[in-house]
């Protein structure tokens, strides 16, 4: 579905002004993405920005989508499924970047390219077991509870190249690398040091030389910390607020 045929008969007086907002914005991140990449001399094309579009409309969506944004990132399974009925699984690549429980598994792997929080074993073999269903091999990230918080997410460092150990046993989840979350949200600075200790966890597993898993991606920075995150090596930045507005 495009925009043009969604908004047609809409009351929408005029359909360019929002598109040129979401739009504008979405070149202003890329270029900043581009020039944060090439002032640490990393080759720009290997960070991938991920549009964070939760709690936004299918038309908002839809604007992103029409200006080129490639993969979308959603945090609750009900209301992602619902939009990606609509907008359908093509036009973009989904991923799941909320905390997932493994009783709505089933919809993240049946929507889903990439799931970004993957922090227990239960949880990936539930995974699992709903891919080898429909024949899937899903690609996952693991989720490191990187700023120690026991309020948040994510397997706690000292466990995490055991879970990886294990997740490569499962034949229909491919492990592709790691994703965390700093406690200080838009304090670039103070956040470093978390990013820091996401890459030292990636650099461990990669020690293992585990077979059936890669570390190619490190899903770490959002609209207030993505610079020095892509400066620590991160290769998904998560974007919502920057490209979409602020959520209330
Ligand atoms: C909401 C969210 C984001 C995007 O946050 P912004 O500050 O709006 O860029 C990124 N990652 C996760 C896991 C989120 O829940």
């Amino acid at each position: 579905m495009s925009l043009k045929s969604f908004n047609r008969g809409d009351h929408m007086e005029n359909p360019n002004s929002e598109t040129q907002t979401i739009k504008n914005r979405l070149d202003d991140v890329k270029q900043e993405i581009y020039q944060a990449a090439k002032a640490c001399k990393r080759d720009p094309e290997t960070i991938k920005l991920v549009a964070v579009s939760k709690k936004k409309s299918v038309v908002s969506i839809l604007e992103a989508i029409d200006a080129a944004v490639e993969i979308l990132g959603e945090n609750y399974i009900q209301e992602a499924v619902e939009k990606i009925e609509t907008i359908g699984r093509t036009p973009a690549s989904w991923h799941f970047i909320g905390h997932l429980q493994s009783n709505k598994a089933k919809f993240a792997v049946r929507y889903f390219d990439l799931i970004h929080t993957v922090d227990k074993l239960k949880l990936a073999k539930e995974i699992n077991r709903q891919a080898k269903k429909i024949g899937k091999i899903q690609s996952i990230l693991m989720q490191i509870n990187i700023s120690k918080e026991t309020s948040k997410s994510g397997t706690d460092e000292e466990d995490a190249v055991k879970l990886a150990h294990e997740i490569s046993k499962l034949e229909n989840v491919s492990l592709k690398g790691l994703m965390g979350m700093p406690p200080f949200f838009g304090e670039p600075e103070r956040a470093r040091p978390f990013f820091k200790a996401l890459h030292d966890i990636k650099t461990q597993i990669e020690r293992q030389n585990i077979p059936g898993i890669t570390m190619e991606h490190l899903s770490m920075g959002m609209s207030g910390d993505f610079k020095v995150a892509i400066e620590e090596g991160s290769t998904l930045v998560r974007i919502g607020t920057a490209i979409f507005g602020s959520r209330n």
